[in-house]
């Protein structure tokens, strides 16, 4: 049975698979109990702290997990985008009926349930630790799990199935050199404090999700944070980037993904911070929709990257987006200005101010004339 799953999964365009038991992952509990201040959202609605590390709580009848590994780095992403929108954001691996991640997921649970098994996948499943334990990745100190040959540009998919699979042996747990800290120092936000520890409310990824479709994702961005995300718009690579064990995958030569390269004068800063309602829908949710269903969270994002870049041509924009229905959008052009610090961007604001009703808004236009 194994073996036929493992041929289905990379027939489907999976890259690896691997199988572990049900049982609980103690440490992953033991971890978040422990970093409570940076988790605490993960108590807020359905994912407990002690359901998250058992895939008995996603499926009752669970005996083993599959773990599918999908190699998203296949070909090249294109260079506007690079330290702009993480690589697994470009990847498209939504769980979407129609979209080809989605299809492959369908499929897959679709096999596994003709082989008479029940299968179980949400609220979420413990991805990281099972991929571990069923022997298909190794973590690095920067959290991520690397799969052999493949570095850590992988989406991990694990399920939790009634039918009784051979488990895997697992791998060391690590493979990073003792004596490397690399991604440690290319945290921009201190994100990542020790080896394996990561502050999610400190990482620019995190910050750049909306709260609603991501649990704890904040509204505001903390000021210290909106300027060390640089040019982020949504993710972050640095400590996959910075990593020695992913250099020989960054250096491949490939063949562009055509569609990001259509795509990706659509997705610059300049495009998305006054962007309509049906451009939002069209064009960017069904690619970027993840963790950000709200338009208003994107352009939130993009105020801040036109902001970091310190670019006087995009005072003009941001003079616009100040005018945003969205109380969010104006307060966020308003810091952006602030953080351009030209004299066009305080002519802006202090004719913003005269008019703004809200008080959010106005707090945020007063530190950015602060500036001047
Ligand atoms: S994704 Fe970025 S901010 Fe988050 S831990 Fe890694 S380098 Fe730090
Ligand atoms: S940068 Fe070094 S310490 Fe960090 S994950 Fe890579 S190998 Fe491990």
């Amino acid at each position: 049975m194994e073996r036929k799953i493992k041929e289905y999964a990379l027939d489907i365009g999976f890259d690896d698979v691997g199988f572990t038991t049900a049982d609980p992952f103690p440490q992953l509990t033991q971890a978040l109990e422990q970093r409570k201040n940076g988790y605490s959202w993960v108590s807020e609605g359905l994912l407990q702290l002690a359901h998250i590390a058992d895939p008995r709580f996603v499926l009752p009848s669970a005996k083993s997990v599959v773990v599918l590994i999908y190699d998203y780095f296949k070909q090249a992403y294109p260079p506007e985008l690079i330290n702009s929108i993480g690589k697994a954001y470009q990847s498209r691996l939504y769980p979407g009926k129609k979209r080809l991640f989605g299809s492959r997921l369908r499929l897959i649970k679709e096999y596994l349930q003709e082989q008479g098994m029940e299968v179980g996948v949400r609220p979420a499943m413990p991805e990281r630790q099972a991929a571990i334990r069923a022997g298909v990745g190794t973590f690095g100190c920067n959290t991520f799990v690397y799969s052999p040959g493949r570095g850590s540009y992988v989406g991990i998919v694990a399920l939790a199935v009634s039918g009784e699979l051979e488990p895997q042996m697992q791998q060391a747990s690590s493979k990073c050199p003792d004596d490397c800290r690399r991604c440690i120092e290319a945290c921009p936000t201190g994100a990542l404090y020790e080896p394996f520890k990561m502050d999610p409310l400190r990482c620019i990824a995190f910050n750049t999700y909306g709260p609603g479709n991501f649990p704890g994702a904040p509204d505001d961005i903390p000021r210290d944070i909106r300027e060390k995300m640089g040019s982020w718009i949504y993710g972050c690579d640095l400590c996959q980037d910075a990593c020695p064990r992913n250099q020989k995958r960054l250096q491949q030569k490939l063949v562009p993904d055509a569609f990001l390269k259509e795509m990706a004068p659509k997705l610059a800063p300049t495009v998305l911070l006054n962007m309509d309602d049906r451009y939002y829908h069209e064009t960017i949710q069904p690619v970027l929709y993840g963790y950000m269903w709200e338009k208003k969270f994107m352009q939130r994002n993009a105020a801040i990257a036109l902001g970091n870049s310190g670019d006087e041509t995009a005072v003009p924009l941001l003079g616009e987006a100040i005018e945003d229905p969205q109380e969010m959008v104006r307060a966020y052009s308003a810091w952006a200005l602030g953080r351009i610090g030209r004299a066009g961007s305080k002519k802006i604001l202090e004719s913003a101010l005269s008019r703004e009703v809200s008080g959010r808004v106005e707090e945020e236009i007063v530190l950015a004339l602060d500036n001047f």
